[in-house]
């Protein structure tokens, strides 16, 4: 599903470090993952990781490399295929969530049908909508402002957007950053089951490591961090 191969990528202008002339670098030389199988990606904070689920959602683009979603290479791609690709077959949960705040629990949902127009509204989508939602012990709350909600909650609504459309690619971005060890084994057991009922595959980075046995394998960044002294100050 997922094929990356010699993958650079840097920032422009405006991702200069403090105290540092230039800007954040990405290397990837090999990275794969198999249809229908989950990767959990761990590593230090900024070494890159929601760097690399940007680029694998072709929100960002590589310098050079090469980035394939099965058949789809979205260096290739215009900005809006990479979208229609996006919205049709990734579901994505953001680090800072990305939910709508002038809408409610359950449209924020339906986002992904608002946007577009080719995934129709259809009953059984909102029955879907509310099914997720009662899964993340959220049903209580679908009439809910989005302001209203603790950040877990939040979270979880995330969750449940991007797992509306049964997605084939689902890219999570510390889905379980803000819950509680059981709720966070919930929404593990409902990512899972994405990979294992409906073929999914899954890309999650963590930084929990008491979840990651429950994964197909592990991408630690420490291996793509560029010099030897990064590598030993981000173990200390
Ligand atoms: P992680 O998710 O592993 O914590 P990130 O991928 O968010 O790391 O960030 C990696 C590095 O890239 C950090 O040094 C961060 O400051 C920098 N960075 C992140 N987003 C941007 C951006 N939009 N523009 C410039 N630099 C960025
Ligand atoms: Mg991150």
């Amino acid at each position: 599903m997922i094929e990356v191969t010699d993958l650079k990528f840097e920032y422009g202008d405006g991702g200069r470090k403090e105290n540092s002339d230039s800007p954040f670098s990405l290397q990837v030389s090999r990275l794969s993952v198999t249809a229908g199988t989950s990767a959990a990606v761990v590593g230090p904070s900024g070494s890159g990781k929601t760097t690399l689920l940007h680029l694998l959602s072709g929100i960002l683009i590589p310098g050079s490399g090469s980035i394939a979603i099965g058949e789809f290479h979205p260096a290739g791609e215009s900005d809006s295929a990479r979208r229609r690709h996006r919205l049709r077959n990734i579901g994505m949960v953001f680090q800072n969530f990305e939910l709508i705040e002038y809408l409610s629990v359950l449209d924020n949902v339906l986002l992904p049908c608002r946007i577009d127009t080719s995934i129709p509204l259809t009953p059984e989508l909102r029955d879907r909508a509310r099914e997720l939602l009662s899964h993340c012990g959220l049903e209580h709350l679908v009439r809910r402002n989005i302001t209203q909600l603790s950040q877990g909650e939040q979270q979880r609504v995330a969750i449940c957007r991007a797992l509306l459309t049964s997605p084939a690619l689902i890219l999570a971005d510390e889905p379980t950053g803000n819950l509680d060890p059981t709720t966070s084994q919930q929404i593990m057991n409902l990512l899972l089951n994405s990979v294992r009922d409906q073929g999914a595959t899954l890309v999650m980075v963590t930084h929990d490591h008491s979840l990651l046995n429950q994964f197909d394998q592990t991408i630690d960044f420490l291996q793509f961090l560029s010099s030897p002294n990064a590598r030993q100050e981000s173990q200390q």
